[in-house]
């Protein structure tokens, strides 16, 4: 627990490595219980894996990536490259003791219970993220217009209606559409489809990597301070973390330190206890400027396992998971799967002038983020993990972070989240 002011009246100096949108919105919320925040990161605010995705605040997001049968789909994941989920196989033996964990979480029991925690988050992701833009003054930046679900094929739609059974099971409203329907929703959707769902709790935010830049914008305003520079180090005293190292020399004084370092958070905080399984499933995104077709809401693709998002600056296409390495090149022939499905479903797309991106998802091989304190050190609380719905969590997790430190009650419990589960 870090006291808002020491005893002589000071402000706590809470430290929060990573300026994507978990440590942004973890800055923003200890800011709000009066620590003197410093939110350090290599690059300007949102330039990590935050830059690029399918800007989604996910209402559905209950079920894990690996789910029972996964094992017999690896085969398949090592042998075709441009599969929505596939393996790098160079990488199989490094890649081996989190694949164990990941299949072991697929049990059916151990993903009702996965799919559990999941819900408890999802249920403040909303209203965590609305306190702050409230704030900020841009509430307008997150819409709630539902989502299609869009299955070009049988084995798609039988993959959905899998799904479906889970999300009905936590209470996530799910509707099954005919193709006129879905059509009169969005015009743009290909009369072949075999089938539709609507999710109508999903939102989306109109520009993901404004969101971060702005909420960052509001975290100065309210005296918060940026710090550009790459973490190599901390000096740690018994009360915990006292300063954090910098590559340039320098060091930022703390009395508490958050990580926050999204897919890098092992590597920027090991001397802080930071030793779970935290590896990378790499995604691709297209942004197409000039897409040809207005979409109102987003639309996925069953079988190319991506989201196709309306943003203000164009339409993003992002998704698709690669197991892989940290930093590795990317493969830009998974673009493919991106264009071809996008096509199938929304056949009028105009892909002329599309931007591409490559992103590291910070995963956990259970689908669950680490949200809690270090299990070695005081003061020190992990915020990193969140897979593919770190978006959705941003502010959900800097709410907690805050709780914690304050040593409040946390709104959700974080049990499953805590960093020495593994
Ligand atoms: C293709 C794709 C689509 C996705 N779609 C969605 C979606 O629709 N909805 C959703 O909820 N999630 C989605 N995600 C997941 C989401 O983007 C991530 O989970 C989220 O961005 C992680 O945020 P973060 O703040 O933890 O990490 P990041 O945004 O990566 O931020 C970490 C920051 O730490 C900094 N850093 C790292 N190491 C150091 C160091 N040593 N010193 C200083 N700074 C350091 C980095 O520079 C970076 O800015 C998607 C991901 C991908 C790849």
């Amino acid at each position: 627990m870090v006291a808002a002011q020491d005893s002589s009246g000071a402000a706590s100096r809470v430290a929060v490595v990573g300026a994507g949108i978990v440590g942004v919105c973890a800055a923003l919320y200890l800011q709000r219980d009066g620590h003197q925040v410093t939110l350090i990161d290599r690059q300007e605010p949102g330039q990590g894996t935050s830059y690029g995705n399918a800007a989604i605040i996910s209402g559905t997001g209950v079920m894990p990536v690996a789910t029972p049968g996964i094992l017999a789909d690896v085969p398949g994941m090592l042998l075709d490259p441009l599969g929505p989920l596939a393996i790098r196989w160079q990488y199989l033996p490094r890649l081996a003791p989190w694949l164990l964990r990941f299949v072991a979480a697929s049990k059916s029991s151990r993903v009702e219970e996965i799919s559990r925690a999941l819900a408890a988050l999802l249920a403040e992701a909303r209203p965590a993220f609305k306190t702050l833009l409230d704030a900020a003054g841009a509430p307008e930046m997150i819409v709630e217009r539902g989502l299609l679900a869009a299955s070009a094929t049988e084995a798609g739609l039988k993959s959905v209606e899998k799904k479906r059974k889970l999300l009905e099971r936590r209470g996530i409203a799910v509707e099954r559409l005919t193709i006129e329907e879905a059509r009169q929703m969005e015009p743009g959707l290909s009369r072949d489809l075999v089938g539709v769902h609507y999710y109508p709790d999903n939102a989306h935010t109109i520009q993901n990597y404004r969101l971060v830049t702005l909420l960052a914008e509001d975290f100065v305003k309210n005296g918060g301070h940026l710090q550009r520079g790459n973490v190599v180090g901390y000096d740690v005293g018994a009360a915990g973390p006292k300063s954090v190292k910098l590559e340039e020399g320098t060091s930022v004084d703390c009395d508490a330190v958050v990580l926050a370092a999204g897919a890098w958070s092992k590597e920027a905080g090991r001397a802080l206890g930071a030793a779970q399984p935290l590896d990378t499933e790499i995604g691709y995104h297209l942004t197409l400027p000039d897409p040809a077709l207005e979409l109102r809401r987003p639309v996925s693709s069953a079988e190319g396992g991506f989201i196709c998002t309306p943003l203000e600056d164009g339409l993003r296409i992002a998704g698709t998971v690669e197991l892989g390495k940290l930093g590795m090149a990317p493969n830009w022939e998974r673009l493919k799967i991106l264009r071809e499905n996008a096509a199938r479903i929304l056949p009028e797309l105009n892909f002329e002038g599309a931007s591409r991106w490559q992103g590291f998802r910070p995963s956990m091989p259970d689908s669950l983020p680490v949200i809690g304190p270090s299990p070695s050190l005081p003061n020190t609380y992990f915020a990193f993990g969140h897979g593919h719905l770190g978006l959705t969590f941003g502010a959900i997790t800097g709410r907690l972070i805050a709780d914690l430190a304050a040593g409040r009650p946390p709104t959700v419990d974080v049990t499953p989240f805590r960093a020495d589960r593994f």
